[in-house]
């Protein structure tokens, strides 16, 4: 499990999933941004990189994507925990289904506690390196 440039501030929040989803499935944590002419809003995916999917790549977006289309920012932590909280969860529940919502809600919840852990003050700080 490697973690691509701008997302080693992300692993002790996936540590804390580790006994909810099968983290071992992942390969790699990704940061994108969208490009600032386009407008499509996309917080972050869950690529399989075989038919079974038992390896994935997990990719989120860090920076907002049409900030007056002139700048990128990085996004509150909050979002960028919940996108990642969401693409977990698809490790273990494929689909849109309620009990990916669940999982995704119970991922979170272990996000707040390490977030308390490292002594986060404001969840919408956008400077995640605390
Ligand atoms: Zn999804």
């Amino acid at each position: 499990m490697k973690y691509l440039k701008g997302t080693q501030w992300m692993e002790p929040y996936v540590a804390s999933a580790s006994r909810l989803v099968p983290l071992h499935r992942v390969v790699n944590f990704k940061a994108f941004r969208v490009p600032l002419n386009k407008t499509i809003q996309t917080d972050g995916s869950c690529q399989p990189l075989d038919e079974k999917r038992k390896r994935m790549t997990i990719s989120i977006r860090l920076w907002t994507s049409n900030d007056k289309r002139t700048r990128h920012a990085p996004i509150p932590l909050v979002e960028a925990l919940d996108s990642l909280a969401h693409e977990l969860a698809h490790i273990k529940q494929w689909e849109h289904t309620p009990k990916h919502t669940r999982l995704q809600a119970r991922i979170m919840k272990r996000f707040s506690e390490v977030a308390q852990n490292l002594g986060v003050k404001d969840m919408y700080m956008r400077n995640y390196n605390v």
